[in-house]
């Protein structure tokens, strides 16, 4: 069957009345993901919803305390924000990898969350920042750490009447930093064998004094390893601390083997990435603070 019905409200309560009839519907963001699905056949939705028209879902706000990334704001948006890359230097770095100039120009954090894909790029970064999903359904809303959003590979934790509506970050405090870094088979145009987002927190004296660290395309859903975390916190980011977190990652680390690489192969590589994004982190503190 073909889609049947295209909708485009212009407000979360008109959006949740159209999806309150049962009826199978596909919420559609930027479509990167979605329309590739419909046109394979692998999604025959009777029904697509438009977000892009709802203010709420492309909205970018930033207060003292939290930055929200509305779920359909284009990784465009995002990237050219006024504040959000100096803030999250690695989500930028994981939203511009996503495709192309133009898939950046459509597609949204909050698809890329929602496709649920194990190497999608954007969500070790959320990881990494301590995202929340806020969550609307009919019987009000809901919060949900990232990291609790994705169940199983192509599987998110909404119920088919609810919504992804925004996403919430933390402010970071004073001196910390972010990275994202991914390995692909070819340059450009192709999904992580293995992908790390790094957030740590460095005080004046040099010392970790808060670390995440979140591991993507080597187990069915992206991973927080508080392991890893724990082997740098406390340390001077000193090598025998960052050889702990790379051995926690890896044996936090269950992926499979394919034409990408082998289970081996990206057990190796994801350590080398926590490695350097650590690294990466760490050098964007002390550059902000020189
Ligand atoms: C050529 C190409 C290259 C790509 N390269 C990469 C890459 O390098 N890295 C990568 O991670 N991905 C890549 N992708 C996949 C895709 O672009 C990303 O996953 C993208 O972020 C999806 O966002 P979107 O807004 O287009 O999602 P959509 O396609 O609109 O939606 C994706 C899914 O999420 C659901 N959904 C969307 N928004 C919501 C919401 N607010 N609430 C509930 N459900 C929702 C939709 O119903 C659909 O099931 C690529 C895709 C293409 C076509």
């Amino acid at each position: 069957m073909a889609v049947q019905e295209f909708i485009s409200p212009t407000s979360l309560s008109e959006a949740q009345q159209v999806v309150g009839d049962g009826a199978a519907s596909s919420w559609l963001a930027g479509g990167t993901d979605l329309l590739v699905g419909i046109r394979l056949g692998a999604r025959d939705p009777a029904r697509v919803i438009d977000l892009k028209q709802i203010p709420e879902l492309t909205a970018i706000e930033i207060d003292e305390t939290s930055v929200r990334i509305g779920a359909a704001a284009s990784a465009f948006d995002v990237l050219h924000n006024s504040d959000v890359p100096s803030l999250f230097p690695g989500l930028a770095e994981a939203l511009n990898l996503i495709g192309s100039t133009q898939i950046t120009g459509r597609c949204s954090a909050g698809g890329n969350l929602c496709n649920a894909s194990p190497a999608a790029d954007s969500i070790p970064a959320l990881i990494a920042n301590g995202a929340q999903c806020r969550i609307l359904g009919p019987d009000g809303e809901r919060t949900l750490a990232v990291e609790d959003f994705v169940v199983g590979p192509n599987q998110n934790a909404l119920a088919s009447d609810e919504l992804l509506v925004e996403l919430i970050l933390p402010r970071p405090a004073v001196g910390t930093s972010d990275a994202y870094l991914r390995l692909t088979p070819r340059t450009e145009m192709d999904i992580a064998v293995a992908g790390a987002g790094v957030s740590i927190t460095v005080d004046e004296s040099g010392i970790c004094t808060a670390a995440r660290v979140a591991i993507g395309a080597v187990a069915p859903t992206a991973l927080l390893v508080e392991a890893a975390a724990q082997a740098v916190v406390g340390s001077q980011l000193d090598q025998a601390a960052i050889d702990g977190a790379v051995a926690a990652a890896r044996a936090a680390a269950t992926p499979i083997s394919d034409k990408r690489g082998t289970a081996e192969y990206r057990t190796h590589v994801v350590g080398v990435l926590v490695s350097r994004a650590i690294a990466n982190a760490q050098a964007r503190i002390t550059e902000a603070r020189s």
